[in-house]
């Protein structure tokens, strides 16, 4: 019988044998002893299973990636040292200079930064598009070239859900794979493989660590994306590596590995983002109880979207858990239980009102972080997209007067306490 999610969130990824240990052990070696160097050739070929390698291949890394593969619902995962090294590999693993990527424009500012300035250095172009476009919008952003399409299931911090089943869809009309960075709902809200996303990312440093202990990022792949339907599109996964031996990655790990092992063995290879062991563990142990924080955190949340709702010193409020957001109806088809603790809201006074109140809050706290156990709150304009023009702001829905607030898993009396008292002083 498939597991249901609370226990996967437990249990997967690791089993001890008899008499070993009940926790994940922490591997925190570089490098692995072998008797006969033709065993470590053989896995260098990537021929034999085994590590060799930290940077390739560890056991912690693989045992909270495995974790993370089964929330979503995949066929294979990998760890990264950041969500922003998740990103970036998992779209770069398929495309290349003179490539095309379609992007919702309502993503994380990193995201945004990532692909309309860094990686258009490296020659690869991008079309952005408001989740809310047309259909004729969206048909018009995608190229000969167009490799892939990205969008975030809840985007951070404007709270938009992505109509996952239509920009799948789209994305497959064209033969191209949707990824999805999942990062604010989590798989216990939201699994988008389930709506016909091909790969998902996350930033495990928000919920998934959970305690704003330790950086991280995850790539999961549904293996249900048939590159070898498109043998010259993805020439990179269906043909000859010659920087691995002449590897043919679909043919050495089926559609269910390709992506991923071409990931560890190429990017991770050259590139090198592979997260430390000891940070691995700390993700795998805020995973055992995210299922009992996503529901707190949404609880909190709601009642906390509903009392500012009715806040006169409040503009407006963003949370797809209001029935009256534009979210809703999304919010309800893609994530019924909750989508995640984060409300966005315009303090009335603009962007000075919305300082005084972040000056005025005792218990939330002041940071460039988001989804952790504690309250927290951040004036995104004037920092996490501090680097966006104006016009760049309105496009992806960054209001000067938005303030993101991250609740957090305490009292819920205690938050709308200060809430109130950091209203008043607004
Ligand atoms: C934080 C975040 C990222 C980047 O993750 P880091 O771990 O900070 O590198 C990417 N996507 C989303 C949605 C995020 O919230």
């Amino acid at each position: 019988m498939e597991r249901h999610i609370e226990t996967k969130c437990v249990r997967s990824g690791y089993t001890p044998a008899n008499g070993e240990p009940r926790q994940l052990p922490i591997v925190q070696s570089t490098t692995f002893k072998y008797d006969s160097s033709e065993r470590v050739a053989s896995l260098m070929r990537l021929e034999d299973e085994g590590y060799f390698y930290t940077r390739l291949a560890n056991p912690t890394n693989d045992a909270v990636a495995q974790r993370i593969c089964d929330l979503e619902g995949g066929t294979a995962a990998i760890l990264t040292s950041t969500g922003m090294a998740a990103t970036f590999l998992a779209v770069f693993n398929i495309v290349s200079a003179g490539d095309h990527i379609v992007s919702s424009s309502t993503i994380y500012g990193g995201s945004y930064n990532l692909f309309s300035v860094t990686m258009k250095r490296m020659g690869i172009d991008v079309t952005f598009v408001h989740p809310h476009c047309s259909d004729e919008e969206l048909e018009a952003a995608f190229q000969p070239n167009t490799k892939v399409v990205f969008g975030e299931s809840l985007s951070n911090p404007t709270l938009i859900v992505l109509d996952i089943e239509r920009f799948a869809k789209a994305a497959h009309d064209h033969g191209v794979p949707l990824i999805v960075d999942n990062t604010f709902p989590t798989p216990i809200n939201c699994r988008p493989i389930e709506w016909g996303a091909d790969i998902v990312t996350h930033s495990t440093s928000k919920y998934m660590d959970g305690h704003a202990t330790a950086m991280g990022g995850a790539i999961v792949d549904s293996g249900n994306f048939d590159w070898t339907a498109y043998p010259e599109k993805y020439a990179c996964l269906c043909e000859p590596d010659p920087s691995y031996n002449g590897i043919v990655y679909t043919d050495q790990f089926g559609l269910e590995g390709a992506y991923i092992n071409k990931i560890a063995a190429q990017l991770m290879r050259d590139l090198g983002p592979v997260p430390s062991p000891q940070n691995s563990f700390y993700i795998g142990l805020g995973l055992e109880s995210l299922h009992l924080r996503m529901a707190r955190h949404c609880e909190n949340a709601l009642a906390v979207a509903k009392h500012l709702k009715a806040h006169p010193k409040v503009e407006w409020v963003s949370y797809c858990g209001l029935e009256d957001d534009p979210g809703y109806e999304l919010a309800q088809k893609y994530m019924p239980n909750g989508s995640c603790g984060v409300v966005s809201f315009g303090v009335k006074g603009g962007k000075e009102a919305a300082k005084r109140f972040m000056d005025s809050v005792k218990l939330a706290s002041i940071m460039i972080h988001v989804a952790d156990a504690k309250t927290m709150c951040l004036h995104p304009a004037s920092t996490t997209h501090g680097q966006m023009t104006d016009e760049e702001l309105i496009e992806a829905g960054v209001m000067p007067e938005m303030v993101r607030f991250s609740c957090g898993i305490e009292s819920i009396e205690d938050i709308i306490a200060d809430i109130d008292q950091a209203l008043k002083q607004a």
